[in-house]
């Protein structure tokens, strides 16, 4: 970690090290509290060691907002929520840039009664409003707009702006022929389209002064059909540099590109190559900033070593783990993130508040959880034990968590941080739950640290944890002993009432997880949600001599393309019209266009008549149509495995039944969100 904690001097801005905390939309930027949730947000972040933080997009203007929750940098109302930002994150001794942001023809402007602008009247699939094209005045008034907010940002109390050019929004439109097609001053040829961006950062420059520090958000590959080609992209580099970016920030693909860019299919680095070409184009004008799917300091040491970039921007791993930085100085844990956008970026774009899967605290930093709703038979008991005195001062008491799935996890976390003693027991021989399946699905090897990370945090916290302990009535008097009791034991799969179910060639999931590297050559799994679905890209996924950033490049006509062996022949039957449903809205689409490259095989709306030593067969109109397969799976959804919830019920101690126990569903945000819930409400 040499390189990347060391530090760097940025516009003048002293840094401590090489890790920029990238932008992020929390959904938080309106609410109606002074600023106070967001300012503990990014107050967090400072207080673990961020260095310089760059806020989730302002928007220059109401029409440039891209979601209904965005705050607008030339609003009155918005000016003391920012103002409390950047005064919170200063006492905790950070820095921060303000992103002035316009989201153009992906604005959800008509939320507003408006019509999305763009540089032409240019329709996209991410947004469902059509833009009409800016005027020539518009233009110079939007030009306008984005000068004021860095004078504003600056008379906030911000260290420095951060212009978002990059993931298709309206500056990055202007240099695109895809979505600029005018023929005047702003558009035409390669040049005219960079006048926008250019002239943007001028009038910043001029607005907010010359030693105020502009950063720019440039893509480094827009990732459409029709884009600017390496030397356009190059060009505009090199033009920013001359025309005093203090940085350039390389962001990768657009919303709509086809090419999954931040997802958990695309491994660590894979765009390292980008940000490397712009860096050798500007050689030393100005710093050039790596992005996109860099989750961990190891990662970024390799870049900066590699001299593909001068400082990395980390965004949702400071989501996963604020003090990301000041434990990765001690040589702790850090939580890290394992890029499955559920908690983030999928609500995100949903206009929800955002948090983290692995880090329920996440944006709510002031509130935590609510407790509701669990089952409290000894209410009284549990009051009486509280009022034993201070959190400091008092006995700790002890709590049982039965279950090491994620929700147990979480549970026992909430808890031994808050003091209390803790025993986790685990029916496995090793704590995660349906993270021990998910870790095994290529791209999600991630997982497995989510694992590591709260194993070695509970052991530090000294929770107990009791590996291979399934509890029974013998537990009883011990669990009846406890000031509150978490059951999450988890789910278990559903069998499928089928004739042939119960024969030699059928297996349910986890045994098909557990026996991949054995399964015949053609699998039919019975099902098609989110862990069939992983169970698929897992069997056909096959192997490849050369490094798995290459195979993704390749996959996606980024590279030459690469041999590739050993993938079964795989197909999901599902009776409902849909694969991979609870796969989150920004992941589903790209492991679906993963497994029909591979051949997988998606039918929906299928029939079953029976499974068969042959395969599965379905009643078809036409009549019997055989499924052929060496191995049958069954990914038919789960029950929940609440056997213990009526012993404990009966022992009068307060307790909860979380997760996948008290549902039946496979929802990793959820089931920590519920565990962390459950252990604070308990005490
Ligand atoms: Fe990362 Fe998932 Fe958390 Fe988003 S929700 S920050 S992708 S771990």
């Amino acid at each position: 970690m040499r390189r990347v904690l060391s530090p760097v001097t940025l516009g003048g801005l002293a840094l401590p090290h090489r890790v920029v905390m990238g932008s992020m939309h929390l959904g938080i930027e309106d609410r109606d509290d002074g600023g106070a949730a967001l300012a503990a947000f990014y107050a967090a972040r400072a207080a673990g060691g961020a260095g310089l933080i760059v806020t989730g997009g302002s928007a220059v203007n109401r029409v440039g907002t891209g979601g209904v929750h965005y705050s607008v940098v030339g609003e009155r109302e918005h000016a003391p929520r920012l103002a409390r930002v950047a005064e919170a994150v200063h006492e905790t001794g950070g820095l921060i840039a303000l992103q002035l942001f316009h989201a153009g023809r992906y604005a959800f402007a008509a939320s507003f009664g408006l019509r999305p602008v763009a540089p032409s009247a240019v329709p996209s699939r991410f947004s469902p409003d059509p833009p009409r094209a800016l005027t020539g005045a518009e233009i110079a008034a939007t030009i306008d707009d984005f000068a004021r907010g860095a004078a504003t940002a600056r008379r906030l109390g911000f260290d420095a702006v951060e212009l978002m050019g990059s993931e298709g929004y309206l500056l990055n439109q202007f240099t695109s022929a895809v979505t600029n097609r005018r023929d005047d001053g702003w558009g035409g040829d390669a040049a005219r389209r960079r006048a926008f961006p250019l002239a943007v950062l001028a009038a910043v420059r001029d607005a907010a002064g010359a030693d105020f520090p502009v950063l720019y958000r440039m893509s480094g590959a827009d990732l459409m059909d029709g884009a600017p080609d390496t030397d356009e992209v190059l060009a505009l580099a090199r033009e920013l540099a001359r025309a005093g970016a203090a940085a350039l920030n390389v962001g990768i693909g657009w919303h709509e590109s086809r090419v999954p860019t931040v997802q958990a299919v695309v491994p660590p680095g894979t765009w390292a190559p980008y940000p490397a070409r712009i860096r050798a184009a500007v050689a030393g004008a100005v710093p050039v900033i790596a992005s996109n799917r860099i989750n961990r300091l190891a990662q970024a040491e390799q870049l900066l070593a590699a001299g593909d970039a001068d400082l990395v921007s980390l965004a949702r791993p400071f989501l996963a783990d604020p003090e990301l930085i000041a434990r990765s100085r001690a040589a702790r844990p850090v939580n890290v993130c394992i890029g499955c956008n559920q908690a983030c970026i999928d609500r995100s774009l949903a206009d929800e508040p955002v948090s983290c899967m692995v880090n329920p605290a996440a944006g709510r930093e002031l509130s935590l959880l609510p407790a509701a709703g669990f089952a409290d038979p000894g209410a009284a008991v549990a009051d009486a034990t509280r009022a034993g005195g201070g959190e400091r001062g008092r006995d700790r008491r002890r709590y049982a968590v039965v279950g090491a799935g994620p929700a147990g996890l979480a549970a026992a976390h909430a808890l031994a941080t808050a003091g209390e003693r803790v025993v986790l027991y685990e029916a496995a021989d090793e704590p995660g739950g349906q993270f021990r399946l998910a870790r095994l699905v290529p791209g999600k090897a991630d997982y497995g640290a989510t694992i590591e990370y709260y194993a070695a945090e509970l052991a530090a916290l000294g929770v107990e944890l009791r590996l291979a302990h399934p509890v029974g009535p013998d537990d009883r008097a011990e669990l009846a002993g406890c000031a509150g009791i978490v059951l999450a034991t988890g789910v278990l799969p559903r069998p499928v009432d089928l004739p042939g179910a119960d024969g030699p060639n059928v297996l349910t999931y986890p045994q098909a997880f557990a026996a991949a590297d054995r399964l015949g050559e053609r699998v039919v799994v019975v099902g098609g949600g989110g862990i069939a679905v992983d169970l698929a890209h897992l069997l056909s996924h096959g192997r490849t001599d050369g490094d798995e950033r290459n195979r993704f490049r390749a996959e996606h006509g980024l590279a030459a393309p690469l041999g590739v062996t050993g993938g079964r022949q795989v197909t999901l039957l599902r009776r409902g019209p849909r694969i991979g449903t609870g796969i989150g809205r920004t992941t589903r689409w790209a492991l679906l266009a993963a497994l029909r490259r591979r051949g997988v095989l998606l039918r929906t709306g299928v029939r079953y008549d029976r499974i068969t030593p042959a395969g599965v067969l379905l009643a078809g109109a036409d009549g019997p149509e055989l499924v052929p397969a060496d191995t049958v799976v069954v990914a038919a959804g789960q029950l929940p495995a609440d056997a213990l919830r009526p012993m404990i019920a009966e022992l009068a101690v307060p307790y909860r039944v979380v997760g996948g126990a008290a549902d039946g569903a496979v929802d990793a945000v959820t089931a920590f969100a519920a565990g962390a819930e459950a252990g604070r409400a308990l005490r």
